[in-house]
């Protein structure tokens, strides 16, 4: 297991993690040149973070900076109700597919979707497996697209709990079956993306994560779960402040061949995006090496 203690080498900072900053309106520029300054070699940006800073500003201020990418977040979900839905659906992931292109990202991670119309709280039915079902042709269309532009697909399964909203994929097992079927040559062209938060309960974790092999690992997410959870979404722990063994984590994806960056994801509404965002940086550097 590579040893962080010593260097931030290895760390990444997905962009949402200082996105939201009270009192100081941090664009993605300004988180570049933040990441920058502090020797952070990689980001995982937002698209919305990307489409308000321009696409080529982007690419250029990375370029200057000599910062690369641990994934583009991100595209996804899959599920529709209708021809025009789907047409949508189409549309806007190759759209993603094109600026983690242009933004030379190793991966474009998926958020797969959940029953249709359930994130704006108007959910058209409850066929959660019509929906699963709907996921798997999505991704099975989208891979041809990204094969052709050499752009791997990430497949992150959320936590159960986002099971209706956000993505219906919700275990390893769960997309390394989706991955089995569509890939079974194990090409490169399509995997997963281990977040912690997501899958740090799981009883057949390490057990899934050998079985994604050197292939199938295309990004490692890092936070920590808080006891208590007060908000289902926006109330992620910094790394060392909660219950996950972020070190054991780290360590299954590693020994399964994962040589990639961990890339920091804290979505924190009352507490890390009311910091000032070099503080928050100054944290994950620290913790990187100590927890992670
Ligand atoms: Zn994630």
């Amino acid at each position: 297991m590579r040893d962080f203690s010593t260097d931030h080498r290895w760390l990444s900072i997905n962009t949402a993690t200082v996105r939201r900053q009270r009192g100081l309106d941090w664009g993605l520029l300004d988180i570049l040149d933040a990441c920058a300054a502090r020797g952070i070699r990689a980001v995982a940006p937002w698209r919305d973070q990307v489409a308000a800073a321009g696409l080529q500003n982007v690419a250029q201020r990375l370029l200057a900076h000599g910062i690369e990418l641990s994934g583009y977040c991100r595209g996804g979900m899959f599920t529709y109700t209708d021809a025009a839905g789907l047409q949508a659906v189409r549309d806007d992931n190759r759209r993603a597919l094109d600026e983690a292109c242009t933004l030379g990202a190793p991966c474009l991670v998926l958020v797969v979707g959940g029953l249709p119309g359930a994130l704006a709280g108007k959910p058209a039915h409850k066929d959660i497996a019509g929906a699963r079902e709907q996921v798997t042709e999505g991704i099975g269309a989208l891979l041809q697209d990204a094969r052709e532009r050499g752009m791997p697909l990430a497949i992150e399964p959320l936590h159960p709990m986002y099971a209706a909203d956000r993505a219906c994929i919700n275990t390893l097992s769960q997309a390394l079956d989706v991955c089995d079927a569509l890939d079974p040559t194990r090409s490169g062209a399509l995997g997963v993306a281990v977040d912690a938060y997501h899958v740090w309960w799981d009883p057949q974790l390490q057990a899934q994560i050998e079985r994604a092999g050197r292939e199938r690992l295309l990004a490692l997410h890092v936070c920590d779960w808080l006891t208590p959870t007060t908000d289902l979404l926006e109330d992620r722990g910094m790394m060392g402040d909660g219950v996950i063994d972020l070190p054991q984590l780290r360590g299954w994806v590693e020994d399964a061949g994962f040589a990639g960056y961990s890339e920091v994801e804290i979505f924190s509404r009352a507490n890390w995006w009311q910091r000032e965002g070099g503080e928050v940086l100054d944290t994950c550097i620290e913790r990187h090496r100590r927890c992670v």
